[in-house]
Parts: structure tokens; C-alpha cells; sequence
């Protein structure tokens, strides 16, 4: 191994497992500086009137990155943890700590990009590599049966080319040991009020107190698959709207890269193997699908998915009260009972089902004729799951601009209650206590 030492950038990949970067700047240095760094401009107010980062996504952050520092630490190393621009910061870094090479994991959305940007150019100025790994999606997008350009924007023609030629590498194993600089600095996390983050008090019939952090996640997914056999039954259960168990609920952990989607595939093909395949087994990989598919959406058409008429360039319908009524939706006010739970659990809890987020979002673009960007705006701010492609590529879908192949889908509100709602326990739930 050179004397080599490498600065390693944590973003949305806060875990050791399956984490490439981590793994191979241990091979490849006998230092390594692993660094976080809590940017102002994922704090700051947007355009849309909302917060970029609500209360519990930042809390589940901050617990995010506390548990990786623990990581760190129990393998010999630490987490320098930092709040400002990276741009500025990792620079600053490289030089104290003689850096030679900086690694990180790629990101699609636009400020994500425009950051590692900046970031490259500064540090081409002090002729230090940044280094752009993949490591977010369960397919590689170099294993994919085409070039990113070419991807179909229909996800079932995508899907079957990709299930018959595509191949899912292995994960990666973890380090054993971090060499870490001698001098490196003591850091601690931020407080909330640090961030510039509210507070926000998990209402007690949250379907499942999410705690931010690697171990965390593993956790959970030993627990739906191996502890209770959850997954057995997961394309049964899974628009169910009450509870822990009706679906996996790992989007926290995987947004934020505490869980790795490909970690998460190879689990299920080890339960498979020992408890046998059925089609929920498959149904939960078939998910997993689309949250990799609406990333290399997001690659593909660029920022075309953060404007109104998508890439699909469609013009939207609005009511001329629109404001009064995204308000209203809001503020779990619209007076339509399922779509008013279901806002009320996002307000209180930062988590909604599937199915609820399906309805919630047609109900604002489809009857309510609301300009569809400023929900998904709504959901960056109060989602702990929130990440980019996977939010505003739903959305997108949903109001008709996107990947949907289907023209003008509506839900009818009152039958999607009925369906799955059918006793109005759901309903009762939030709205009468
Ligand atoms: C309007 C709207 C906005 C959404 N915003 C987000 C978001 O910001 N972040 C996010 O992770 N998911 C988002 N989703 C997708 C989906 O609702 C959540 O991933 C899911 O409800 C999380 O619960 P779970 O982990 O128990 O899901 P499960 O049903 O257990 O699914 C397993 C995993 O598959 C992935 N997945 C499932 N459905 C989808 C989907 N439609 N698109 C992409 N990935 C999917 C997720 O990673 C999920 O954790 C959104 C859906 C809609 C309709």
C-alpha cells in the first residue's frame, strides 16, 4: 500500500457496508480522512415557501452521521464532521491533512451535481483528483442493457429488458480496520438549532419511529426478513396504511445510504434460497426497480423533472385559487377525510404510505388543479425518506409529466378509501383523536 493518503466525502452513503469509496480509499492509502459535511443550502428556505430539509430529516441526519462516526471509531478510525460549503471546506482539508486524492459517490439532481462541481474545481486548482464512484442503485449503470440515453421512459419496457440481460454485482465487503491521520481533529455533530432545523415531536401513532443510522437499518432489515418473515407476504400487504409491518420501510435508510439497495437485493436472494421464492420475495426487488429507475430518469433528462411541464413539456391546468388550496391540502384542510389523515401523518410524523402519497398527490394536481411542483416542494421539506429522484420523478408520474405512460390516470378518491381503507380505521386513526 503507497503512503498515500485519501480524503474520503460521505453524502448520501452514511454506512460502511457495500460502500466502495470506503472500502477501496482502505486499499489504497494507508491514511484516510472520512469526512460529513452539513451544507447551509440543504437548510435554507426555497423558492416554494418550504424548508429544504424539515425537522425529522434532519434529525434522522444527525443520527445518521452520529452512528457512522461510531462506525468509524469502533474500526480504529473517526468521522471529522463539518458544517459549511464542501467546496471551501474539502480543500481546506486537503491541505492540512495532506490529501492526495478525494473520493466520493456520484449524485443525479442538479444541486447534488453542482456541488461535486464546484468541489472538482476547486480542487483542480491544487491538482487533486476527485474521484466519482456509483454507488447508489442496485444495477450499476454500466450493466444496464443500454447507455443511459437510450434508457425507455416506460418503466415495464425498461424492466423486462433490464430482469433478462442486466446483472447485479456483489457487494462489496466492508473494511476491517480505518488508518486515520494521527493529528485529526475532534469534531462533534451539530445541534438542530446548529442546522437551523425545527424540532419536530414524532406523533405517537407514527407507523414506525424511524432512528437515523446504519446499524439502524440492518437492523430493520433483518427484522423483515429473517426475525419475522415479513417479506413472505409483502405484495399482500403492502398498501396497507397502518403500522410497521404492512411494508419494509426502508426508504429512510436507503435515501439516506445508511442501507444499500444492493445489500438489501442480495439479502433477498440469500432468503430466497433458505425460505424460498414466491412472488413477494420478487415484488420487493420489482420496488427496489423503480427507485433505481427513476435515478437513471433523473440522469437521463436532467433538471427537466423540477419544472412544471416535465420532460414531457405538457401544459397544466390550474385553479385560479390555487394557493388558498394548497393550503388547505396542507394543512390536512381539504375536508375529503382520506386525503386530511393522510396529511395529518406526513405533518406529524414525516412518513406516509405509498398508497397515501399516491392519492394525496393526485387529489392536489388532478381535482384541486394545483401547480403539482409546489407538493413535491411540500414533500422535500416534511418526507424523512425524501430524496430527489424518487420524489420529484412520483410526482412527475403522477401529474401526468412524467414516466406514466397512461394518459390522464385519476384517482377516484372516495373508492381508493373504500378499497383500502374499507372500515375507516385509517381515517379514524388520525382524524378523530
Ligand atoms: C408522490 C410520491 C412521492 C414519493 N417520494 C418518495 C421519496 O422522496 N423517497 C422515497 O424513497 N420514496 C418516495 N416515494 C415512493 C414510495 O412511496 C416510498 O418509497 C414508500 O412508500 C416507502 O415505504 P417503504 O420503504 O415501506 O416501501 P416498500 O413498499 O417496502 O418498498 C421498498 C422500497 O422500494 C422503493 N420504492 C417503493 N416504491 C417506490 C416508488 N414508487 N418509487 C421509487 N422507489 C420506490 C423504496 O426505496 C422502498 O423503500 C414517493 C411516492 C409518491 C407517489
Amino acid at each position: 500500500m503507497s503512503e498515500k493518503t485519501i480524503l474520503v466525502w460521505f453524502r448520501n452513503d452514511l454506512r460502511i457496508h457495500d460502500n466502495e469509496i470506503l472500502l477501496e480509499a482502505t486499499q489504497k492509502a494507508s491514511t484516510i480522512v472520512p469526512v460529513f459535511i452539513f451544507d447551509p443550502r440543504y437548510f435554507r428556505e426555497t423558492i416554494f415557501n418550504t424548508k429544504k430539509t424539515g425537522g425529522f430529516r434532519a434529525q434522522f441526519l444527525l443520527e445518521s452521521v452520529a452512528d457512522l462516526k461510531k462506525s468509524l471509531q469502533k474500526l480504529g478510525g473517526d468521522l471529522l464532521v463539518l458544517q459549511g460549503n464542501p467546496e471551501e471546506l474539502i480543500p481546506q482539508i486537503c491541505e492540512k491533512y495532506n490529501v492526495n486524492e478525494v473520493y466520493h459517490h456520484r449524485e443525479v439532481a442538479s444541486e447534488e451535481t453542482d456541488i461535486s462541481s464546484k468541489v472538482e474545481d476547486a480542487l483542480w486548482k491544487k491538482q487533486i483528483n476527485l474521484k466519482h464512484f456509483i454507488g447508489h442503485t442496485m444495477y450499476h449503470k454500466e450493466d444496464l442493457p443500454f447507455p443511459i440515453k437510450d434508457i425507455p421512459d416506460v418503466f415495464t419496457v425498461f424492466r423486462k429488458k433490464t430482469e433478462r440481460e442486466g446483472i447485479i454485482r456483489p457487494a462489496f465487503e466492508s473494511p476491517q480496520k480505518i488508518t486515520v491521520p494521527k493529528d485529526l481533529e475532534e469534531t462533534t455533530l451539530p445541534s438542530l438549532e446548529d442546522l437551523g432545523a425545527e424540532h419536530n415531536r414524532t406523533d405517537h401513532r407514527t407507523a414506525i419511529k424511524f432512528k437515523g443510522g446504519e446499524t439502524e437499518g440492518l437492523a430493520r432489515l433483518k427484522y423483515y426478513l429473517w426475525d419475522t418473515d415479513l417479506l413472505k407476504t409483502y405484495k399482500k400487504t403492502r398498501n396497507g396504511l397502518i403500522g410497521a409491518d404492512y411494508s419494509s420501510k426502508f426508504s429512510a435508510w436507503l435515501s439516506a445510504g445508511c442501507l444499500s439497495a444492493r445489500e438489501v437485493y442480495w439479502e433477498i436472494k440469500k432468503y430466497e434460497q433458505e425460505r424460498g421464492a414466491n412472488d413477494s420475495t420478487y415484488w420487493l426487488i420489482f420496488e427496489l426497480l423503480w427507485r433505481d429507475y427513476f435515478r437513471f430518469m433523473f440522469k437521463k433528462h436532467g433538471t427537466q423533472f423540477f419544472m412544471e411541464g416535465g420532460f414531457k413539456g405538457k401544459e397544466n391546468e390550474h385553479a385560479e385559487n390555487q394557493e388558498e388550496l394548497f393550503e388547505k391540502w396542507k394543512n390536512a384542510e381539504t375536508g375529503i377525510p382520506f386525503i386530511d389523515a393522510n396529511m395529518k401523518e406526513l405533518n406529524l410524523t414525516g412518513f406516509m404510505s405509498n398508497r397515501g402519497r399516491q392519492n394525496v398527490a393526485s387529489y392536489l394536481v388532478k381535482d384541486l388543479k394545483v401547480n403539482w411542483t409546489w407538493g413535491a416542494a411540500y414533500f422535500e421539506e416534511k418526507l424523512i425518506d425524501y430524496n430527489p429522484a424518487s420524489n420529484w420523478g412520483n410526482w412527475a408520474y403522477v401529474a401526468g409529466v412524467g414516466n406514466d405512460p397512461r394518459e390522464n390516470r385519476h384517482f377516484n378518491i372516495e373508492k381508493q378509501a373504500d378499497d383500502y381503507d374499507p372500515k375507516g380505521e385509517y381515517r379514524k386513526l388520525w382524524l378523530e383523536n
